[in-house]
């Protein structure tokens, strides 16, 4: 991309477009991959190919037609020869493919790994990588002799244990998928929350209203509609017997959302899925009930339905009878300490316990029904964070190399107060929980839910674009780094170069030029100028969702349920360690800011960032080619990659290519005829100093380019045509 003569959108979509009919979904934009998604499976990704890709040497990337297997081999390259912690970072808007990007790059850094391997032992690369055999890997150029017995079964035990962790990674990656994915309008699949893998798997900001409701043409979480797919004989044992998904409040409105064939599975065949691969992550039989009859609880929370009670503030459950198949798969003894959980909240007033009703403020009704939506929605996530935390239980790490200093600090002040016993935050947002710093030897790769702007747009956008901003300041970093070295190799002086930086972008106040109140004249709106363009928010239900507590009332009820699991997944959440005596749990709801959703989500991303910026960051920018919501242009575009072209080729100079700079040396030689023999360089700056205006700062001679000020390189050209 960066090698087209002129730099302009039109350019760069037309070039995409081209390449993308003839099955070229993969186009190099200087060491970024734009991969735009096929939407059908071409024969791209076989283990031959992955090892051809894996045998490149570096700097032959370009002799090989681009291929997001390229950033794959490069990261597993720097890693084994460098010693340098990798990340690949991947982007794109929702359905634009970055969920199976990861996908593919991860077989392939087991491919490299296996393809690798083999090569030490003189075998062929394809045939070991087909064949999943795993020997040595000696990394290259490293000087290791090949007669160095115990160094090689280091290796070779080291390489292994990486291969096993890879697959293992893939294998648990339908069981995320069945958790986390959804059916959205724009995706069949959608992750509905982000994933950040290396030695373990760290999630951000699950989507937890889709536990409760969708919208139209949408579906809850695949595991609902996996478990009333199941085969009546399981039903059976979680009281769902004989149910369909479309009889559930939570998870759907009608029945024509009920069924969906996700790449080629129907909802009972990904349930014999979702166990099996419960069995690889080691979840035992009376585990995986459990799971499953949680997650019947949640379905069956949704049906308890209230009406008004005797006085004027205060309602009851429509039906008690409606409480008795929740409270058994929850394991809660008595119904009757569920109605309460739901409807009460407990006071302290001078020493005394007070049970009064749900926030009085709410009107009646819907405050229960908020609880009821609040307490099936902590019992699912906190159950994906428990899978995410047995998930990495069960990986395991490939090496125990140490933590780099800042990202070992990150991750110190991110689990301070989970250590010694202690359960470790309540930290929902965060998942998986704990230390996330990239050991020194590991690749990490990142899916995050690319930036949003929707007709309305909400606390969720907010957060969501939060971390673009956060990614985004790390990308144009990275890009200027790039050119800042090419052009201090070339001897331009630096102080040219602009960069549209978003650094302060979130110090935001009411005078500041990136933030704009009420343009569309609601009081609860506001305008922020992002990178990306400007997205209006409505603050209707920030505090709400940013406070994301339930009561303690359920908290404890939960905690002193029959099934282990229950309790389990509330005690690992529980904030700080439960006071002896009794079994009461601190206040949850506390509104000290550092408790917030915002600032626990602002804090992760803080690590993560440290984390990425000990490695070296690889960029994949994944674009939806056929979306008539959202204009390519319009995703190139939020992906940073126009802008990345820009700093590249014209921050404020263009580069001049190879090819014209020929031309120009032939024009030269034809009508120069200077004395003695000047060097090409000499040529060349003689012609520039007559054809271009002089004092205007038009071209900067590099050692050995030129570098054209925005618009001269087009006027040579029109003088060109003209002549
Ligand atoms: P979301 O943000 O909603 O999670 P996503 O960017 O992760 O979206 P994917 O789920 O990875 O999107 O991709 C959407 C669909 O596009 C896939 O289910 C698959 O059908 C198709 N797809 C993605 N990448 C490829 C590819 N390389 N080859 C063929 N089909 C693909
Ligand atoms: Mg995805």
């Amino acid at each position: 991309m960066t090698a087209l003569s002129y730099l302009h959108e039109p350019g760069i979509l037309f070039n995409l477009r081209r390449r993308f009919f003839r099955c070229l979904p993969y186009t190099y934009t200087g060491d970024i991959v734009v991969a735009v998604n096929p939407y059908r499976w071409l024969d791209l990704y076989s283990d031959e190919l992955g090892a051809r890709y894996a045998r490149m040497k570096a700097g032959e990337r370009n002799q090989l037609t681009p291929h997001v297997f390229s950033t794959s081999a490069i990261a597993y390259d720097g890693l084994s020869r460098l010693g340098r912690g990798q990340s690949i970072l991947v982007s794109g808007e929702s359905g634009a493919g970055k969920t199976e990007t990861v996908k593919i790059l991860m077989s392939h850094l087991a491919t490299v790994a296996r393809s690798r391997a083999a090569r030490i032992n003189g075998e062929s690369g394809a045939d070991a990588a087909a064949g999943g055999m795993v020997v040595a890997e000696g990394a290259e150029g490293d000087g290791m002799q090949s007669d160095d017995f115990t160094i090689k079964q280091g290796v070779k035990r080291l390489e292994t244990a990486k291969v096993i962790w890879w697959t293992k990674i893939i294998e648990s990656n339908p069981l995320l998928e069945s958790f986390g994915n959804a059916k959205t309008v724009r995706n069949d699949n959608s992750s509905r929350f982000g994933k950040f893998t290396q030695l373990q798997c760290v999630t951000y900001l699950l989507e937890k209203s889709r536990v409760v409701g969708h919208s139209e043409g949408e579906r809850g979480y695949h595991i609902f509609y996996q478990l009333l797919a199941a085969p009546e004989a399981d039903k059976r044992i979680f009281g769902v017997e004989g149910r369909q998904a479309w009889e559930f409040a939570f998870v759907t409105a009608d029945g024509l959302e009920a069924d969906a064939i996700i790449e080629g599975k129907t909802d009972g065949e990904r349930y014999g899925m979702t166990c099996k691969a419960l069995d690889i992550i080691g979840v035992p039989l009376d585990e995986r009930q459990q799971l499953f009859s949680i997650l019947a609880g949640v379905l069956q929370l949704g049906q308890i339905s209230f009406k008004a009670g005797k006085d004027d503030d205060s309602s009851a459950i429509e039906d008690m009878a409606m409480l008795k198949e929740p409270c058994q798969q929850l394991g809660v003894a008595d119904p009757k300490h569920l109605d309460l959980a739901l409807r009460y909240r407990t006071v302290r007033v001078r020493g005394e316990e007070i049970q009064t009703p749900n926030r009085p403020e709410a009107a009646l009704g819907t405050r229960d029904a908020m609880a009821k939506a609040a307490a099936a929605k902590a019992l699912y996530s906190h159950l994906f964070d428990w899978l995410v935390a047995r998930i990495n239980a069960s990986t395991g790490a490939p090496s125990a190399a140490p933590l780099g200093p800042a990202a070992a600090a990150a991750a110190r002040r991110s689990i301070a107060g989970a250590h010694g016993g202690r359960p470790p935050p309540r930290a929902s947002v965060v998942g998986g929980g704990g230390a996330h710093a990239v050991p020194v030897g590991s690749i990490a790769l990142l899916d995050i839910f690319g930036f949003e702007s929707f007709k309305v747009n909400r606390f969720e956008q907010l957060c969501i674009n939060y971390a673009n901003e956060k990614l985004q300041q790390k990308f144009t970093q990275d890009i200027f780094k790039t050119v800042q070295a090419e052009y201090e190799d070339e001897g331009i002086p630096w102080s040219h170069v602009d960069f549209a930086d978003n650094a302060d972008l979130r110090s935001i106040h009411e005078d500041h030029p990136h933030f704009c109140r009420n343009k569309l004249g609601g009081k609860l709106e506001f305008g922020i100028k992002h990178y990306a363009g400007m997205v209006f928010y409505n603050a209707e239900g920030f505090l709400e969702k940013n406070k994301d507590s339930i009561g303690d009332d359920v908290v404890n009820l939960m905690m002193a349920s029959s099934r282990p699991l229950v309790k389990e997944i509330f005690t690992r959440v529980a904030t700080g360690p439960p006071p002896s005596g009794h079994h009461k749990v601190k206040s949850s709801s506390s509104s000290s800011s550092s408790n917030t959703l915002a600032s626990k989500f602002k804090t992760s991303l803080s690590v993560l960032m440290e984390t990425i910026k000990e490695t070296n960051v690889q960029y994949v920018r994944c674009i939806k080619p056929n979306s008539n919501k959202s204009p390519v242009v319009e995703q190139l575009r939020c992906a940073g990659v126009i802008e990345a072209i820009r700093i590249s080729r014209a921050a404020r100079f263009i580069m001049l290519l190879p090819a014209a700079e020929r031309e120009i040396m032939s024009m030269l030689a034809a009508d120069a005829g200077a004395p003695g023999t000047p060097t090409a360089k000499d040529l060349c700056a003689q012609l520039l100093a007559q054809l271009v205006p002089k004092g205007q700062g038009g071209y900067e001679m590099g050692r050995t380019r030129v570098y054209f000020k925005f618009g001269v390189l087009e006027q040579l050209e029109q003088q060109r045509l003209a002549k």
